[in-house]
């Protein structure tokens, strides 16, 4: 192990980054296009763009953002300042949807407040025939959003989820799937430096987190079909309030996901077949 590479982990550790060593290999990789555990070195080009990289990721802006690239499931994603990073605990949303609309041929899917695409680039790769739309109000992420659906077929609509519900179709969706913003007033003051450098608006679910969830259980049980599905990521402390939401809107079937870290991440909410 070469000795910039040495100085950059110790200077990762010091500012507090969490897996410093892992950061410091894929900056050292983006520096250098070399593996640090293979190298003799930098040479002095590659030294200064490692240097500045690291300031940046002393100062905790997210890896994902210095990378420009992030992977999701067995794809990859356009990421930066302006979008939510996608996250490993998604995968697990977008794979139960997917059990869902096993067998269904070319079923309409919205994902709502959609960042980068993720949850429903997810679904178009894997649910062949799937007529996905994906739905984002920020200016910034939609940015991101664009570049990742481009030729993929994956519609894109630039929208907000409070009024967005009035312009859809009557039972036309066989499922929404949906990560809206769901921190709590107490935890979007408690966030980690990457965390608060990722727009508050991908995060804030207003005091108690549970803004959208009363939105998107209440108006968009219209627009899905019986015996379609509602999908949604939550917080892993918003299971019951969640799963009560959708109960109180007349939901069904409803059951809780749990991710790789063993937290509730995902809840189902099914509409009734017969609609009473
Ligand atoms: N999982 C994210 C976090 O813990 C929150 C994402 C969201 O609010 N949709 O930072």
């Amino acid at each position: 192990m070469n000795a910039a590479f040495q100085k950059l982990c110790a200077k990762l550790t010091a500012a507090g980054v969490p897996d410093a060593r892992f950061d410091a290999a894929e900056l050292y990789r983006l520096a250098t296009g070399r593996d640090p555990r293979l190298d003799d070195g930098p040479s002095a080009a590659e030294a200064a763009r490692l240097s500045a990289l690291a300031e940046r990721r002393a100062a905790r802006e997210p890896l994902q953002y210095i990378l420009g690239e992030w992977d999701f499931m067995d794809f990859t994603l356009k990421v930066g300042p302006g979008v939510l990073c996608p996250r490993a605990d998604s995968e697990i949303v977008c794979e139960s949807a997917l059990a869902l609309l096993q067998g269904r041929e070319q079923p309409v899917v919205y994902d709502l407040c959609a960042g980068t695409g993720c949850l429903g680039l997810g679904i178009a790769r894997h649910s062949p025939g799937a007529l996905v739309t994906c739905v984002e109000k920020s200016p910034e992420a939609w940015h991101y959003l664009t570049a990742n659906t481009a030729q993929t077929g994956v519609r894109t609509v630039q929208a907000d989820v409070f009024t967005y519900y009035k312009t859809l179709p009557a039972e036309g969706a066989d499922l929404i799937i949906s990560n809206p913003p769901y921190l709590t007033g107490a935890e979007m003051r408690a966030l980690m430096p990457e965390t608060a450098q990722e727009p508050a608006m991908a995060l804030d679910g207003g005091t108690d987190g549970l803004d959208f969830y009363r939105l998107l259980t209440e108006k968009y049980r219209d627009a899905v079909r019986p015996g379609g599905w509602l999908v949604l990521e939550i917080g892993y402390a918003q299971g019951p309030a969640v799963l009560a939401l959708g109960a109180a809107c007349g939901w069904v079937n409803t059951s809780c996901r749990k991710d790789y870290g063993g937290n509730d991440r995902a809840v189902l909410l099914q509409k009734p077949e017969k609609s009473c």
